[in-house]
């Protein structure tokens, strides 16, 4: 990417009724534009940033045997009407619309109801068992109150995994499966030393659903934590039975605000009931499908992550997250032909600061205010040593490499 050529620009301020911390560097180096409350568009640099996210959770999803696909946005009444929660009062954040044909449409917050439907034309045996389906798609809701920049918006991204399995044993190996798949997600996207499994309330089903919340006083949610066992509990659920339950000392648990970026949930028989979602089991019985559904918000994952790992001077992303890897500004004309020639070799992997109208000091500023893990540096001075300068933007070390050294790192 040549900055050069991009249309977006850093800016020294943000609007002001942006309070987060990662809202406002987010607007400021160009990831995301602001349309209206809870309304987020994302640019050049954000788009990247959130594909990468979903790139790593992703890969963990597929790793524990789960199918993508990607379902429309638009639901029709009937589909929710088996459930329930066609209801405003029932489904309280419901975006809906009419059809100039005639009926009624609504906005997916969720999609327990479709997929719970379109399985009803792929399960028939237990043979077809078990299941794991995915997709990242936009949810819309209808929220009271849009809250710290992409953390809490009325259009947001969302992972969301669903499970259909024969028996509840079948399910409740899955449901660790995901646990474990969730909490390395985490820890690949750099918040996995503040991200704890949190026991939240359940539903028929189950005692407790798990959310999996990060520390940060961004975040909406109180929990109680246990730094030892690395699980928390909910304020929802805080309650004597419930740490007798788990087996937690009350005086060993830490009251901290945190932010919620998954959440996996036993539904059980509540949406095969519903929709009547059956399979014939081995002796030709029909039996009900048992369920379970797994959310991650990958944008709001992305604030969460801009929030926690920034500084006075912007955004510092770790190196899977971060939508390049390397800025380099070249000084003086033989620095600035060498670095555009690097860049050339990996324009996936570096931003090009070739812009004529900026000082270095400038672009040095940019560099740490978007975040980038590695700003490089290309001048007379580093050349003559048949080198480069490379800044760490997360340890603030500088070192030097050789050019052969820094292009075999380049992809
Ligand atoms: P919350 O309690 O924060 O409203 P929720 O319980 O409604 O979340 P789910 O329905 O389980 O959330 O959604 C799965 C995930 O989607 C959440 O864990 C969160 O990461 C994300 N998410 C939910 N609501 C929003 C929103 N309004 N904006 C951005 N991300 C969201
Ligand atoms: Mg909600």
């Amino acid at each position: 990417m040549k900055l050069s050529q991009s249309f977006t620009k850093t800016t020294k301020t943000a609007p002001a009724d942006e309070v987060s911390n990662s809202a406002k560097y987010l607007l400021r180096a160009g990831y995301i534009y602001k349309e209206m409350a809870g309304v987020y568009d994302y640019l050049p640099l954000g788009m990247r940033t959130l594909d990468k996210i979903m790139n790593v959770i992703r890969e963990e999803m597929n790793a524990i045997g789960g199918e993508e696909l990607r379902m429309t946005s638009l639901q029709p009444k009937e589909a929710w009407d088996a459930s329930g929660r066609w209801d405003d009062k029932v489904m309280d954040v419901w975006f809906k619309t009419k059809l100039n044909a005639g009926g009624e449409l609504g906005l997916a917050p969720t999609h327990e109801e479709p997929f719970t439907r379109l399985m009803k034309t792929y399960i028939s045996s237990y043979k077809d068992l078990p299941l794991y389906v995915y997709q990242f798609q936009t949810k819309f809701r209808n929220e009271l109150r849009a809250k710290s920049g992409i953390m809490r918006t009325r259009e947001f991204m969302m992972k969301d995994l669903y499970s259909f399995s024969k028996t509840r044993e079948e399910h409740d190996k899955f449901y660790e499966t995901v646990a474990a798949a969730y909490l390395k997600i985490f820890d690949r996207l750099g918040i996995g030393d503040c991200t704890f499994r949190t026991f939240a309330s359940g539903g028929s089903f189950s005692q407790f659903s798990d959310e999996f919340q990060t520390i940060c006083d961004a975040g909406e949610d109180i929990i109680y934590l246990d730094r030892e066992k690395k699980i928390a509990v909910n304020e929802e659920v805080y309650n004597d039975e419930t740490l007798k339950t788990l087996g937690l000392d009350k005086a060993k648990l830490e009251q901290v605000k945190a932010a919620e970026v998954g959440n996996i949930f036993t539904l059980g028989y509540k949406y095969s009931d519903a929709l009547d979602l059956c399979f014939n089991d081995e002796e030709g019985k029909r039996q009900k499908v048992f369920m379970g559904s797994y959310g991650i918000g990958p944008s709001r994952v992305m604030g969460v992550i801009a929030e926690k790992l920034s500084d006075d001077k912007g955004l510092v992303w770790p190196v899977e997250v971060a939508p390049y890897k390397y800025y380099i500004v070249g000084i003086g004309e033989a620095g600035e032909a060498k670095a555009a020639e690097l860049h050339d070799l990996a324009p996936e992997d570096v931003i090009l600061d070739d812009r004529k109208n900026a000082r270095t000091g400038e672009k040095f500023a940019d560099a740490e205010l978007m975040g980038i893990p590695y700003r490089v540096v290309v001048s007379d001075k580093t050349l003559a040593e048949n080198k480069v300068e490379l800044k760490n933007r997360s340890t603030n070390e500088t070192k030097l490499l050789t050019l052969e050294e820094f292009v075999s790192k380049l992809s």
